[in-house]
């Protein structure tokens, strides 16, 4: 198992622990041996120092003893002169005899009363002075002769420290003299210390009771600063062995009183005791930079172990942070893999699997028994042969695997695999950085169906399923440049239904649908497969023949039957739900393959022939003649002309003069004229059906309107003219147009004339269009005053119903009628009968095209009202007009 980060992180701090309390131990050790090594040599050097002190110092007293002991045998040898006892003999003995021990000042003698008896020198004489009090009497009361030491005084001829050393002596006379010697206490400082480098020892020479002899330090004589315990109270060494007496570490020192350590020794001399002490701290001194460097050490180390810890920890820690992102994204990848939508492979070098994911899973599930990492890729494939060839042998099944190695091998990245669950599988193959492979499978089944839609959307109608305009212009494309290649022609069809608009109006879109679908079967069952039925929409198809003929008549000839037979198709009854139904179509048709045309070009020409058919009251077929196109040109250039001409102003009106019977004129009718600067004088029949084909006639008619009326303004002004009414043809389009009312009435408001003198002209047919409207639309009119007539009457098959609802003024009987008067016989009884309808219905009649005494006499005899026509006058310009007006004046009050 693979230890915890925690549980290394323990491991290793557990073992610094260790090693850190392993070291301090170490140096806690060292330190202290290292303090022991330390105390004990010094120790050791102050116990040397004591024990060479203490023999140093024994033999100066012993030579200061023998001096002062012989001092008695030296006067001795003067007894026999007594009387020169303090002589000068006694001086010379004594004399040489200091001389021999160089650390002696001066040796005297002193008698029982105090008074110097002898003296090695001068200063010897008054020994008295400097001795210290007391001490006479103390080295003169001792019981047996031995050597006392003073304490330390000045003296008074040297000025310097000195103690004196004294016993007394007997002489032989039984006189007791004291023998002292003064010595430096210098000298005895360089006896006691020997020379000794010991740093801080304090040396003493003391009386068991404590005073002080001699102190000496590293930094001179010095006197005691602290209460110690006296010497001679000390305890003895406890096996009882004479010898130094030992003081622990830790004992004030004789001098400065510091701790440290102590050692004493009485000399040969009664309670007289040296002792060397050392202060514990200068002891330590060496052990102490000594015991800095070992802790310095230790500490270096401990940081270098504690900083290895640390290091260690934090690159375990990191090492495991990186360890957890790693097996955390690992486990995010694979989640992420798994809830792909895309299936997903990983093979490795050798083309083996690696890695794969559920949704691979689910697209290939009979791998998934025996899938596993490593699995050759091959083997893979293998198990997947009898799933994507099913029927086929052996061989095919390995040929099926060697094609999916090979579309691998090429390095086309995408690939599409059909499954046989009809789902389709686009692969992508992209190598990995290590010579592996990724291959990702997506199902795109849905999509490949959403696009089929959406080009079944792009290129198919969708009531009836057939090819739509864009489909069939390709293929017609398509169709096209084969006829070139090969020379064989093929022809468009273009299928108009006749009066379908009456059936969807009559019967409702839905069934007008349901034909539509009938018709669309009946097509496509009347043509070849290599030929093409499309809808270009509303009740208009098109069918493309291929491959006719090479020859332009047995081409025409082939189309043509193939016409003929969808004539007859479609002339068969339908049955539309509940209601039987029958229709025909109107065909035109086109020849193509024999010149490169234009797809839309073809469609055009198919389109004008079968609006031949169409003109020709439908159900029937015609071909593309190119002088049915020069005429659709020709009108479509007067078109663009017509507009250019009312632009420039080269309208006009004439107006053609009408009269009673009598001769009066008492109106006119205001005729378009158009003065082309080319064409001449353009009469309406030529320009009027075009421009009430197009939009063309609103603008136009709006145009004479208004010109009529201001005309009519005009003649408000002369009296010959002011009574004059004048008659404004209106075409159905013009009629129609929603606002046709509000714009006569505003027409009339503008030029201000009196509406009754206009007479509006419209046709038997237009009237019949929209009964209602019309009605609706005249009666407003009306209300204004303006009057209406029906021009071209009889005509259309007007009858007596509408005639009695529309609020008209005028009939005006057809010229055709009036050019066959007293010719033809029927148009004799049609004019009787016009005006005698007009005369039961109270309505004025007006006969056009008078252009015989004859017509006028007949028409006058059957009693119309007034005449029109070339034999009372031509449609002119104003102006004649005017004339004409003002000419007839005189006669006609004359
Ligand atoms: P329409 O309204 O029936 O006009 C009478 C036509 O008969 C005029 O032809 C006139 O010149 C002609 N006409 C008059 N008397 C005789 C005659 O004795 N013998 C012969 N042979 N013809 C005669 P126009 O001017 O060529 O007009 C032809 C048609 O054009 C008019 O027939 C009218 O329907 C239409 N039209 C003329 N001007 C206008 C107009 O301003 N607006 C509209 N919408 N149509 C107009
Ligand atoms: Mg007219
Ligand atoms: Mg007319």
């Amino acid at each position: 198992m693979v230890p915890t980060a925690s549980r290394t992180r323990f491991a290793v701090w557990t073992g610094v622990g260790l090693l850190l309390a392993a070291l301090v131990l170490s140096a806690t050790s060292l330190i202290l041996n290292a303090r022991n090594t330390a105390l004990a040599e010094s120790e050791d050097q102050v116990r040397r120092f004591a024990s060479g002190a203490e023999s140093a110092m024994n033999r100066a007293l012993l030579s200061f003893d023998v001096l002062l002991a012989s001092t008695g045998d030296l006067l001795d040898l003067s007894t026999s002169q007594r009387s020169e006892l303090g002589g000068r003999g006694a001086r010379q003995l004594l004399r040489s005899a200091a001389r021999q021990n160089l650390m002696v000042r001066y040796v005297a003698l002193m008698d029982e009363g105090g008074a110097v008896v002898a003296a090695s020198d001068q200063a010897g004489l008054h020994a008295a002075r400097d001795l210290p009090a007391g001490f006479f009497d103390e080295a003169m009361g001792q019981a047996a002769p031995v050597l006392v030491a003073s304490a330390p005084t000045v003296s008074f001829t040297s000025s310097e420290r000195v103690i004196f050393f004294a016993r007394h002596v007997q002489m032989p006379n039984g006189r007791r003299l004291l023998a002292l010697a003064q010595v430096p206490s210098s000298m005895l400082v360089s006896v006691l210390m020997q020379g000794t480098d010991i740093p801080a020892l304090e040396v003493t020479m003391e009386h068991g009771a404590g005073d002080v002899l001699l102190g000496i330090s590293s930094r001179g004589e010095m006197r005691r600063a602290a209460t110690v315990h006296p010497l001679g109270e000390q305890p003895q060494p406890p096996d009882g062995v004479s010898g130094p007496q030992v003081q622990r570490w830790h004992q004030p020192t004789r001098l400065s009183g510091t701790p440290g350590m102590v050692v004493a020794r009485p000399i040969l001399y009664p309670d007289l005791w040296i002792s060397a002490s050392l202060p514990l701290r200068e002891a330590l001194d060496n052990w102490r930079s000594e015991r800095n460097t070992i802790v310095l050490v230790a500490l270096l180390f401990g940081a270098t172990l504690l900083g290895i810890a640390g290091f260690s920890v934090a690159y375990l820690n990191r090492m495991h942070r990186a360890r957890r992102a790693m097996a955390q994204s690992q486990a995010t990848l694979e989640q992420a893999l798994s809830s792909l939508v895309t299936g997903f492979l990983l093979l490795d070098a050798e083309q083996r699997v690696r890695q794969w994911n559920l949704r691979f899973e689910e697209i290939y599930p009979w791998t998934t028994p025996s899938l596993r990492v490593g699995m050759p890729f091959t083997e893979l494939l293998s198990l997947c042969a009898p799933y994507q060839v099913p029927e086929g042998s052996d061989a095919e099944r390995r040929h099926w695997v060697e094609q999916r190695l090979m579309l691998q091998r090429t390095p086309r990245g995408t690939h599409e695999q059909e499954m046989r669950n009809g789902h389709c599988i686009q692969i992508t193959e992209r190598p990995t950085p290590d010579g592996g492979m990724v291959i990702s499978y997506h199902d795109v089944t849905d999509m490949r169906r959403a696009s089929a839609e959406i080009e079944n959307l792009a290129f198919y109608d969708p009531l009836t399923g057939l090819p739509n305009r864009r489909l069939l212009l390709d293929r017609l494309h398509q169709a096209e440049s084969a006829a070139e290649r090969s020379g064989e022609r093929g022809a468009l069809l273009f299928l108009d239904l006749d009066q379908f608009k009456t059936l969807n109006d009559t019967l409702g879109h839905e069934v007008g649908d349901q034909l539509l679908q009938q018709v669309a079967r009946r097509l496509s069952d009347s043509v070849g497969i290599t030929d093409t039925v499309a809808r270009l929409g509303g009740d208009e198809f098109v069918v493309m023949l291929r491959d006719l003929s090479s020859h332009d008549g047995e081409a025409a000839a082939a189309a043509r039957r193939t016409g003929e037979k969808i004539l007859h198709q479609l002339n068969r009854p339908y049955q539309l739900g509940a209601y039987s139904h029958q229709s025909s179509c109107s065909i035109g048709a086109t020849l193509f393959g024999h010149k490169p045309q234009a797809a839309a070009e073809l469609l055009k020409q198919a389109d004008i022939a079968m609006y031949q058919v169409k003109a020709q009251r439908g159900n029937g077929l015609c071909f593309f003649d190119p002088g049915m196109q020069e005429a659709i040109s020709a009108r479509a250039r007067l078109e663009h002309d017509l507009q250019e001409g009312l632009a420039a102003g080269q309208f006009v009106l004439h107006y053609q003069p009408q009269f009673t019977l009598t001769g009066a004129l008492v109106g006119a009718e205001a005729l378009l004229r158009w003065q082309h600067p080319q064409r001449g004088m353009v009469l309406p029949g030529q320009f009027i059906g075009v421009a009430e084909d197009s939009e063309f006639i609103i603008p136009l008619g709006l145009w004479v309107l208004r010109t009529a009326c201001e005309q009519l303004a005009l003649w408000q002004q002369e009296p010959t003219l002011r009574d004059l009414h004048l008659s404004v043809n209106v075409s159905a389009r013009q009629f129609h147009q929603p606002d046709f009312v509000p714009r006569v009435i505003q027409v009339l408001q503008e030029t201000g004339i009196r509406p009754h003198l206009l007479d509006l002209e419209l046709t038997e047919s237009m009237v019949l269009d929209n009964v209602e409207e019309t009605v609706a639309k005249m009666h407003l009119l009306r209300t204004k005053g303006v009057r209406f007539s029906v021009d071209d009457f009889g005509t259309g098959n007007s009858s007596l119903a509408y005639l009695t609802q529309l609020p008209l003024h005028q009939l005006k009987i057809d010229q055709s009628f009036v050019r066959n008067l007293g010719v033809r016989h029927t148009d004799d009884v049609i004019v009787q009968t016009i005006i005698g309808m007009a005369r039961n219905l109270e309505l004025e009649v007006i006969a056009e095209g008078v252009e015989t005494a004859e017509q006028r006499d007949f028409l006058a005899r059957h009693g119309c009202d007034l005449y029109q026509g070339y034999l009372l006058g031509r449609p002119m310009p104003a102006q004649e007009l005017r004339q004409l007006a003002q000419a007839l004046v005189p006669s006609s009050s004359a």
